[in-house]
């Protein structure tokens, strides 16, 4: 029994250093951690810096380019091909990816009560020509001058068959003029043109081409979206100076 009861010291692991280990190691990145979260977070501020740099060298390359290619402030624009080509009414050709677009706006304005009418839709780079300079001729103005109210022959949205000019139907003596914008039908086609993936052309903050109310191109396809690409660039940057 007495050995039983005998008190016997029971041999222990020894913790003692192993706490002192841990307790170092803690205090060590307690001080060093927020080194580390100030080092990391200015690493990632060169890095942003550089990515943004080096992001709007390259869009002003962009938009020198485009500034190159440009003719008294016109974009250059091919000439669609013409099966691509489709029939809307006499005079009135268009590209076959935005015809049911504007048919159907047309269509949906009637219901609204407003008439839409179609001034001119696809025109050939050739007919861009006689416009550009028989207008030219006849009004006296310069090619500058002229331009900002036509664009040189292959730089017409009009020769990619996704423009449209647009008309009202009661108030014919609006047409391609600048107080078409007080029409119903310019207002129908501010409030609803976008639905129908329509968008004007030139605003009035346009730097290089006239207020057009009644122009209107299409940018309800990757192609229209890609051949408006430079053009909506520079109508963005436009928009970023004057803010
Ligand atoms: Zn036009």
């Amino acid at each position: 029994m007495d050995e039983i009861n005998e008190v016997v010291e029971i041999p222990f692991a020894e913790r003692k250093y192993l706490k002192e280990n841990n307790f170092k190691t803690m205090k060590f990145f307690v001080y060093f951690l927020p080194f580390l979260i100030i080092f990391t977070y200015l690493c990632a501020i060169t890095f942003n810096t550089h990515l943004k740099k080096k992001s709007s060298n390259i869009s002003n390359i962009e938009n020198i380019k485009n500034i190159d290619s440009s003719i008294l402030g016109h974009l250059p624009y091919e000439e669609i091909n013409n099966e691509d080509l489709v029939f809307i009414e006499p005079h009135i050709w268009v590209h076959k990816d935005m015809s049911d677009a504007l048919l159907k706006m047309r269509k949906e304005a009637k219901k609204d009560g407003v008439n839409l009418i179609f001034l001119s839709g696809y025109r050939s780079i050739k007919l861009q020509e006689e416009i550009f300079y028989s207008l030219k001729s006849l009004r006296n103005q310069n090619a500058s001058e002229r331009a900002r109210v036509s664009a040189p022959p292959g730089y017409s949205e009009h020769s990619t068959g996704f423009a449209i000019d647009i008309g009202d139907g009661s108030d014919r003596a609006t047409d391609f003029e600048v107080n078409f914008e007080n029409t119903s039908a310019f207002k129908w086609l501010n409030d609803n043109a976008a639905r129908f993936h329509f968008r004007l052309s030139f605003n009035r903050d346009h730097k290089n081409v006239d207020y057009e109310p009644w122009h209107w191109r299409y940018e309800g396809s990757i192609e229209a979206l890609k051949i408006f690409e430079a053009s909506n660039r520079e109508l963005k940057n436009a928009t970023n100076l004057i803010n």
